[in-house]
């Protein structure tokens, strides 16, 4: 029996200590008398019945955690169950916001594609008996595609409903194009979650980021967009926080908050870290200011623990298709030729006839930072798994906010916890 490696604890005045696990999630408050147990556990033995809870609370262990949380991590990602692709009909986009990630390129998804984006489909599913297809249009602009968005949703669903296989389907757009007419098309390609990034409550703030190509604002036409919105898809709206913008956040989101109760519109609020950002270097927040900023909103006392692979970059269904065909792993990594790990027409499950295989593993073995003996050794694994998988293989290693502010975190949990009960 050992204590958790997960396992923080934070000391109090009165000799006792709280406890968080960063595997389980759970919280502990020890007085000076338990803390002893926990301490000496050895001493009282595994019967006695505070070291039994804390046992059963995951906060004293017996097995060999690390081996068991890789083998975890490595069968979630080698588990079919679930495909998820994000399709890029275009990479063509009416902004010219200065943080794009992306690379433009003229062109769209022609019919060919189309057909073996299908066929890929269908034999990626049979392979892996997959009982869920999820699909995130994206860009580019997706909505300057829409017959393509139609054309393939058809297709999906009729396959879906052929193999019986649940379809899902969320778009991410800048909004502009969102207008009331689009309720049908969304609706008719079960489009449930659309997600659009406002950068402020205000024109002046928002425009600075988010303009059209050659300049010329859009707040106002997306903020119609989003009080018109006709349609069951929930809006999430993400605000991408920067050192000209954080001051305005909470204002963002009580605005969206007022006008989601005006019209019933189901409506979230995410603020986004635009970490890495080269060509916002000078205006992004680092780590540690991030962390400022989100200990101040109520993101910053969720309950975090192992919820799987860090995104999905080095799961095996996990790809994003863009215009020609050509699968990666990472929207960053769209239009980078060196990060394609195949193309819809010859993706074989089997790896070993790709002739993309070696990034194909490099890919697969991304989930599991082995390599790094920090990681291995550090209590937020099962949170950060070694940060962003792409960027841990480009050598750029970005520890978790967490860290930064781990006592802060668990002392918060532990409140949040004493106002909703045990967890
Ligand atoms: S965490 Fe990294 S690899 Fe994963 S989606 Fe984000 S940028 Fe891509
Ligand atoms: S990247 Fe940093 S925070 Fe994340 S697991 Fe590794 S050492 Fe811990």
């Amino acid at each position: 029996m050992k204590h958790s490696m997960f396992n923080h604890a934070v000391a109090m005045e009165n000799g006792g200590c709280v406890l968080y696990n960063f595997l389980t999630g759970k919280s502990a408050t020890l007085n000076i008398l338990s803390r002893d147990y926990y301490d000496h556990f050895e001493v009282y033995g595994e019967s006695h019945p505070i070291v039994k809870k804390l046992i059963e609370r995951g906060f004293l262990v017996e097995t060999d955690e690390l081996e068991t949380l890789r083998q975890h991590v490595m069968a979630q990602c080698n588990d079919g169950k679930e495909m998820v692709l994000t399709i890029c009909p275009t990479l063509r986009c009416n902004f010219g916001c200065p943080y794009c990630f992306e690379t433009p390129r003229n062109g769209k998804m022609i019919k060919e594609t189309q057909d073996e984006v299908v066929m890929f489909v269908q034999r990626m599913v049979s392979y892996y008996h997959t009982e869920t297809l999820k699909v995130v249009w994206f860009g580019g602009e997706p909505l300057l595609e829409c017959e393509i968005i139609r054309s393939l949703s058809k297709r999906f669903i009729d396959t879906c409903e052929k193999t019986g296989v649940k379809y899902k389907a969320a778009m991410i757009t800048n909004g502009y194009f969102l207008t009331p007419d689009k309720a049908s098309m969304f609706e008719e390609c079960n489009i449930r979650h659309v997600q659009i990034t406002m950068d402020g409550p205000i024109s002046s703030i928002h425009d600075k980021t988010r303009h059209l190509i050659g300049g010329g604002g859009t707040f106002d036409r997306i903020l119609d967009n989003i009080k018109n919105f006709k349609g069951r898809s929930n809006i999430l709206v993400r605000c991408n926080v920067h050192r000209e913008n954080a001051e305005y956040y909470q204002q963002l989101e009580k605005m969206l908050m007022d006008i989601s109760q005006e019209t019933g519109q189901k409506i979230t609020v995410v603020a986004g870290h635009m970490i890495g950002n080269n060509a916002y270097e000078d205006k992004s927040f680092s780590i540690p200011e991030y962390v400022d900023f989100y200990k101040d909103t109520h993101e910053g006392i969720k309950r975090i623990q192992y919820k799987g692979p860090f995104c999905g970059y080095p799961m095996a269904m996990d790809f994003v298709i863009d215009e020609q065909g050509y699968l990666s792993k990472c929207l960053e990594s769209v239009n980078h030729s060196q990060e394609i790990v195949g193309h819809v027409r010859c993706f074989e499950p089997s790896s070993s006839r790709m002739s993309y295989a070696d990034e194909w593993q490099a890919v697969l073995a991304s989930a599991w930072p082995q390599e790094d003996e920090e990681c291995m050794q550090c209590k937020l694994l099962p949170v950060c798994l070694g940060g962003c998988p792409r960027r841990r293989r480009m050598g750029e290693k970005q520890c978790s906010g967490y860290k930064y502010v781990l006592d802060d975190y668990v002392l918060a949990a532990a409140k949040r916890k004493s106002r909703h009960g045990n967890e």
